[in-house]
């Protein structure tokens, strides 16, 4: 007899019958420990807690029956097996039975009470069931069915679960809405006949939410343990230069809003306190989150700090790069630049300038992770569009700071995150909202056009790039394949040269060289292009103010999210910007909805709201982000209104000592984890 926790460290292949084959089975339903197989809640439940009447059986209809077993035969010929007849008070059926025969110890025997459950069919006149399960527990109750694998029966599980179940004793204390632990374990895996059977299928009974609260709890509790243990260490203190900061504006060449100016006060402020800032800043597109992280990183330098700027791809890092040149050179700042593709001596030279401290910023992709890299004095990391990378990378970059200090982190995303989801990802970070745009923007109309019209939108488009527009051609395809991406926008590249000869139209993709990349996006950004064709590459980040018209082909293969970010690279000039979204002939009723809601709304958080219901969280976040927040029995989206409830718990935890919170992530983390990490 054993508690949960100590049941998280015995092997399920400790239970009696459970050999390697098994194991095996179980361990594909990331069952490794006992605690892990009591952990494996049923999906659903069957009421079996009615007895019909054989008389009153439909045909189609699944049923609980009982009766004694009146007639028996043999079947002999291909299919070997037993039929028997089962009769009770009002009338008589014949169940047929394969693999099972007469004699055998395990057959039924004449003038035997038999309770089976199975579907109604007619043969003849005749209502039959065929293979019906027979159901030996005396007790008429709530069948509990779970998630299974190929090789593995309900009946087989629930045996294990119950022998399982034998073991656990002895409760941890904590009663959540006045359930145990060990007591919603016993009821969920074999309800009294009393349960309310409509909450237990729809997720909502009180000893499930018990768990689920404890499961969210246990995934929070590990980012705010990160959190603490970076705050109990000693961060540099930075003191704000305001003079230098109104210098740099003025090299911007505009005023801060608002929402950037009170941004800017709260990372300073963290920056001041001797403890490493942790800070997520969410801004809609174009809202000015780079400005916000060159004056905070500007400061930084001045002070002798060495910062670290990164972006998820290339087309991004050397747009930043672009940025942080024109704005920060002139401070005896310039910036390196640092991607795969910096190779050979150029690459030893920076990795050797970043190691003894000679080059203070640099910009570059998630190279700037890797081992080879390292830093005199790191102090600042900036992260842009955060929601591309993982959390473990995030985590990880806290050994990048000189030994003794925590570096301070600055998280960036255009994507927001909504509050219940931001919890579970970023909850070891303080969050700050740019909530307003730059002033002079132009609202953004959004078009849905079908594809029968795209005659009609290139002679439209035509006449926009002769009047100085520029525009974006973004071709989409559904989970391809960098190169299958590549192809199609060189096709539609092609295309559009022919019906559109006198537009200079330009090309870019994945597959293109980084050097390549940046330099159709130069030429772009000179207006040197009339045109840009581009896969969804250019998602993120990209800014030319003067493009004004976004089309998006196939725009129902994309989410909401990356449709909003899609749109916000037009609408950054003073020109009225639009957005044709062209779709394709087979667009279902949740396609139009999608598209509706793309036209009436332009803002971020309601659009990532929706999408977040439509497609639920794993397609929002991108597996990266998903796979880290594998959870047993909690759903993000279905136990929105538990957040809150696992928030307060969690922090309740980092009461505990350090022992009892290792166990708690043990138990709820420690297989997932370590499937997470494969
Ligand atoms: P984000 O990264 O949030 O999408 P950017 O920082 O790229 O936005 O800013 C978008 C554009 O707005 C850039 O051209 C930038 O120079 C400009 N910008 C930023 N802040 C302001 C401001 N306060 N006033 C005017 N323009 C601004
Ligand atoms: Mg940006």
């Amino acid at each position: 007899m054993s508690d949960l926790f100590e049941l998280s460290d015995q092997a399920v292949h400790t239970l009696r019958g459970v050999g390697p084959t098994l194991a095996a089975r179980l361990a594909t339903l990331g069952i490794a420990s006992i605690a892990d197989l009591l952990l494996h809640l049923p999906r659903t439940y069957e009421d079996r807690r009615l007895l019909r009447n054989i008389a009153s059986l439909r045909v189609g209809e699944s049923a609980q029956i009982e009766g004694e077993v009146v007639a028996q035969r043999s079947l002999s010929g291909r299919r070997p097996g037993l039929e028997l007849i089962l009769r009770d008070e009002g009338g008589e059926i014949l169940l047929r039975f394969f693999n099972m025969r007469a004699g055998r110890s395990y057959a039924p025997e004449l003038g035997a009470r038999l309770r089976v459950y199975g579907e109604v069919r007619a043969q003849g006149q005749r209502l039959t069931m065929l293979h019906p399960q027979i159901e030996h527990d005396s007790r008429l109750t709530l069948l509990p069915i779970y998630p299974l694998v190929e090789g593995l029966r309900q009946g087989h599980l629930r045996a294990l679960i119950t022998a399982a179940l034998r073991q656990l004793d002895g409760d941890d204390g904590l009663r959540i809405a006045d359930w145990s632990l060990h007591g919603a374990l016993h009821y969920l895996h074999q309800p009294p006949p009393e349960a309310d059977l409509a909450l237990l299928n729809r997720t909502r009974h009180p000893a499930q939410y018990r768990l689920i609260v404890e499961e969210l709890a246990a995934q929070q509790l590990a980012l705010l343990r990160h959190k603490q243990a970076v705050q109990s260490q000693a961060a540099w203190r930075l003191h704000a230069d305001e003079p230098l900061q109104q210098r740099l504006l003025t090299t911007m060449g505009f005023t801060l809003t608002a929402a950037q100016a009170r941004v800017v006060t709260e990372i300073l402020h963290d920056l001041g306190r001797g403890r490493a800032l942790q800070r997520l800043v969410q801004g809609d597109v174009g809202s000015g989150k780079t400005a916000v992280a060159a004056l905070v990183a500007a400061q930084a330098l001045q002070a002798g700090w060495q910062v670290a700027l990164m972006a998820p791809t290339d087309l991004l890092a050397e747009q930043l790069y672009d940025k942080m040149h024109r704005w920060l050179t002139p401070f005896g700042q310039s910036p390196a630049f640092l991607s795969g593709r910096i190779t050979g001596k150029a690459r030893r030279q920076l990795l050797a300038a970043l190691a003894q401290g000679e080059q203070g910023l640099v910009v570059g992709t998630h190279a700037l992770f890797q081992a080879e890299v390292s830093f005199q004095r790191l102090g600042l990391v900036i992260i842009d569009e955060q929601h591309r990378f993982g959390v473990g990378q995030r985590l990880a970059l806290r050994d990048k700071a000189p030994a003794g200090h925590e570096a301070h982190l600055l998280v960036m995303t255009a994507t927001p995150i909504p509050r219940t989801l931001a919890m579970s990802c970023y909850g070891d970070l303080d969050c700050s909202v740019i909530d307003e745009l730059p002033p002079g923007r132009q609202p953004i109309t959004t078009v849905v056009l079908p594809q029968g019209r795209r005659d009609e939108l290139m002679q439209r488009l035509r006449t926009s790039c002769r009047q100085g527009r520029q525009a974006y051609w973004v071709c989409t395809l559904i989970e391809a394949s960098d190169s299958l991406q590549a192809q199609a926008a060189a096709d539609c590249h092609a295309e559009l040269c022919q019906a559109l000869p006198e537009l200079r139209i330009g090309l870019v993709h994945g597959r293109l060289s980084g050097e390549h990349k940046a330099e159709v996006m130069r030429a772009f950004a000179a207006a040197e292009l009339d045109l840009l064709v581009a896969t969804t590459v250019i998602e993120v980040g990209v800014d030319v103010p003067n493009a004004s018209l976004m089309i998006i082909e196939n725009p129902e293969r994309l989410g909401l999210a990356q449709l909003h970010q899609l749109r916000g690279r037009v609408g950054r000039g003073q020109q009225d910007s639009y957005c044709v979204l062209l779709y394709g002939s087979e667009l279902g009723a949740t396609g139009r909805q999608r598209l509706a809601l793309m036209r009436q709304s332009q803002d971020g958080f309601f659009l990532a709201e929706q999408d977040l219901l439509l497609r639920g969280p794993g397609e929002f976040l991108g597996t990266r982000q998903a796979g880290v927040i594998a959870l047993r029995i909690a759903d993000l989206q279905r136990d929105a209104e538990l957040m809150p409830a696992a928030h307060t718990l969690a922090q309740q935890w980092l009461q505990l000592p350090a022992s009892e919170l290792s166990r708690r992530h043990r138990l709820w983390q420690g297989e997932r984890a370590r499937f997470a990490r494969a």
